[in-house]
């Protein structure tokens, strides 16, 4: 059986830092296990494409059941099968969340997760491309940049949304996250940077990294104790068993992570005996407390004239609104050059109309994923559960009144023929939730299945170590506790970044605040 210290399930966002900082130690040996390919497509290069990545190959293709809260819809759930995983098929957006986000995790049993501990990490992880800051990483492996020439309707909609009192902020990384501003992109030379083109591409030649791509990790090999030794991997109808001298570290993402556990027999264990499986451990956090961010199809106006194409990727504008002073931003607004609607309303023709999405930032609904049976072939019955809490219900008709309020505004009347959707006659307040419930989409942040924290819901603590299993542990976005403001992948590189150190042995970089933060 081959053997390495490590074995980092998944080539994904997490997985690519995890190999790339493992490996800068020479004597540590490791194994990068990944179910999809090279990112060889063309089209995951180039940023205006992202939307078409969805469906193909490169897609686990994942849909979640019915969803009573969004009028009974099935949501497809794209994530990234290939190396690079969901990186190579995203938004691009750069966006840390707010430092409130992360002190909630601190105070709430992760110590060592707050805004200090993980700031030098994002400096870290980053290249920030313009004047020197100390809110920015000088030299780290993400190359950064922002919209040099914006598109003019991003231009009108921040002009718009300081029309109406909403104070303009540097970047969304800095000082003040609130604030009409332009997205920061990991975009480097017109073309996407996945996290694995900027951690594990470099890494790539190294002697003591072994990349095995195509290899889906079927099942955790364990003994009793209980202890993690290694996982059987499947390439090609071919399984083959892979053993870890010191651990196995789950980078498989918040639906691939859970599943290989669940598969394993780790997990809630009324609901795996009534499925076949045997247990090995009763951990009943294992697929629960999964959510995600909403954003609205609509509200989509028509243009007076053509809307040019983006020169980006679509989206160069993210607006965070505050509800309270010192809380983490509420709500969230997405200019888009483009119109977004989902499949419950027509679509005009590209070209013809513009988008403002509107979302919230800190769901409370909580949903579960778990297995529909033990066959590995069935798909996973995916539930977050959209829109159960009246909380949910209430932010999202708040960031429609202010995306409607916005794109009203002065700023915008060049560009404005008129609303489409939700349309002028849409005033009441349950029209306009039921348009909601039609327009919500998924805006791609599903986090949390294997959440870390203390006590019993926890399925990892502050060490990323599993809990009740030696040689086993998790470091993707399924162990977010609670979901950050705004896209969630720098947070994730910035959570593998400081995994990385502790699986190293070493000690964690010191904890620090930015300049006046
Ligand atoms: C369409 C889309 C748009 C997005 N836009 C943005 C954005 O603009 N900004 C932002 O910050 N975030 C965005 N996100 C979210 C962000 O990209 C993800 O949250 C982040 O990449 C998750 O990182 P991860 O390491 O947890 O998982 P992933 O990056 O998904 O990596 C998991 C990896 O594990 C592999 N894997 C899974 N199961 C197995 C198995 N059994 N065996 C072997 N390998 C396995 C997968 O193939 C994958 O490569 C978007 C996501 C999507 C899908």
């Amino acid at each position: 059986m081959d053997s390495f210290d490590f074995i980092v399930v998944g080539a994904g966002s997490a997985g690519s830092v995890l190999a790339s900082r493992l490996t800068e130690d020479a004597d540590i040996t490791v194994a990068l296990v990944e179910a999809g390919g090279p990112a060889s497509d063309p089209a995951i290069a180039d940023p205006l494409a992202w939307p078409r990545l969805q469906g193909t190959a490169i897609d686990w293709q994942y849909s979640t059941v019915p969803q009573a809260g969004t009028a009974g819809r099935v949501h497809a759930w794209p994530r990234g099968r290939v190396i690079g995983g969901s990186s190579a098929m995203n938004a691009m957006a750069h966006v840390r969340g707010a430092p409130a986000d992360f002190d909630a995790w601190a105070r709430d049993g992760c110590a060592g997760w707050g805004f200090a501990d993980l700031f030098p990490y994002f400096l870290r992880s980053e290249t920030w491309p313009l004047a020197p800051s100390p809110y920015h990483g000088r030299s780290g492996p993400v190359r950064l940049m922002t919209p040099s020439d914006p598109h003019p309707v991003a231009r009108c909609f921040m002009a718009a949304a300081a029309e109406l009192g909403l104070e303009p902020t540097g970047e969304h990384n800095g000082p003040r996250m609130a604030g009409p501003t332009l997205n920061t992109l990991a975009i480097v030379e017109g073309r996407r940077q996945s996290v694995a083109d900027a951690y594990l591409t470099p890494a790539l030649g190294r002697p003591n990294l072994t990349v095995l791509d195509r290899a889906v990790v079927v099942e955790l090999l364990t003994v009793p104790g209980p202890r993690c030794t290694g996982v059987a991997t499947k390439r090609g109808g071919k399984v083959r068993a892979i053993r870890a001298e010191r651990a196995v570290i789950l980078a498989a993402g918040t639906i691939g992570t859970p599943l290989i556990l669940l598969r394993s027999g780790i997990g809630p264990a009324a609901d795996l005996r009534k499925i076949g499986i045997t247990v090995r451990l009763d951990l009943p956090g294992v697929g629960a407390n999964l959510h995600d961010h909403l954003l609205s199809g609509g509200n989509v106006y028509r243009a007076r004239r053509p809307v040019p194409v983006s020169k980006y990727q679509h989206s160069e504008s993210l607006l965070y609104i505050e509800r309270s002073a010192g809380a983490a931003p509420e709500l969230t607004l997405a200019c888009v050059a483009a119109p977004v609607v989902t499949e419950a309303f027509a679509a005009p023709p590209f070209g013809s109309a513009y988008t403002i999405m509107a979302g919230f930032g800190h769901p409370r609904s909580r949903g579960t994923l778990r297995l529909a049976s033990a066959d590995a072939r069935a798909a996973p019955l995916i539930d977050p559960n959209y829109l159960a809490e009246s909380h949910d219900r209430e932010m999202f008709l708040e960031a429609l009144d202010w995306a409607q309020a916005i794109g009203a505004a002065r700023a915008l009347d060049d560009w404005r023929e008129g609303e489409l959707l939700p349309g002028p006659g849409c005033t009441a307040a349950a029209d306009r939730l039921a348009f909601l419930e039609r327009a919500a989409y998924t805006h791609h942040h599903p986090v949390g299945t294997c959440r870390m924290g203390a006590g019993e819901a926890a399925v990892v603590g502050p060490d990323l170590a599993l809990r009740g299993f030696e040689g086993l542990y998790v470091a993707d976005a399924s162990v977010v506790p609670r979901i950050t403001t705004g896209p969630v992948n720098a947070a994730i590189v910035a959570i593998a970044e400081r995994a990385s150190d502790l699986f190293r042995g070493r000690k964690p970089l010191a904890p620090c605040h930015p300049a006046g933060n």
